[in-house]
């Protein structure tokens, strides 16, 4: 199974029709839109992208779904850009590091904006909600980014629960999957 199918397959055992849920890298718009279709028109799905090319092909992509906001900024910036409702309401946050394919590859996810993203991810997700984050080593600074994102999930707090996928036959430059579960209620961010 593909990587991107395996990240789908989780996210859509975690969201329920009228949930909200987070594209935190829309690039062209596929998760968004898997996650447009699984919250459905009474959820709602929050996409964030730093490129204009990104948030423009996504918007074509889910034209026809009426729940997708799509924000042009860094996700680094979720917490204060999203409703104040949305804290401890996030059935999913899906992360698909690298660069916009087809577009250009100097425009990369960093490795600092990534880890502050991932942590307010963490405050986001509800009790039952999952985080995804496919992790890509085969560009200049996609391994460090990598490295830096599985020691960051290795030292989660206790509330939360790592599946990594990547150790199920994935090696070397091959792109990895891991899934922060979150098992219970301590800690939910109030803003
Ligand atoms: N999931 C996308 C899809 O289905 O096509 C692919 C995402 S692509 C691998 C990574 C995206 O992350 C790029 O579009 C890039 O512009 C975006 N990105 C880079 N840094 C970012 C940041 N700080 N905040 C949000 N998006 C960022």
């Amino acid at each position: 199974m593909r990587l991107t199918d395996l990240a789908h397959l989780i996210v859509r055992k975690a969201v329920k029709p009228g949930d909200w849920a987070i594209d935190a890298t829309v690039g062209n718009g596929h998760d968004t839109a898997m996650l447009a279709d699984a919250v459905g028109p009474t959820g709602r799905v929050f996409g964030f992208d730093v490129q204009l090319a990104a948030i423009t092909a996504t918007a074509q992509r889910v034209e026809a779904f009426q729940n997708v906001t799509l924000i042009h900024d860094g996700h680094e910036r979720m917490i204060e850009l999203l409703p104040a409702a949305a804290a401890g309401r996030i059935a999913a946050v899906m992360f698909n590091l690298g660069y916009l394919p087809g577009g250009q590859k100097t425009i990369i996810t960093r490795t600092e904006s990534t880890l502050a993203a991932l942590d307010a991810a963490l405050q986001l997700v509800r009790v039952g909600g999952v985080i995804t984050v496919a992790l890509y080593c085969g560009h200049p600074g996609g391994a460090e980014e990598a490295e830096a994102v599985r020691q960051f999930a290795k030292c989660l707090p206790h509330q939360f629960f790592l599946t990594d996928h990547s150790s199920q036959g994935t090696k070397g430059l091959a792109p990895e999957l891991l899934a922060i579960e979150r098992i219970n209620a301590e800690n939910t961010a109030h803003f």
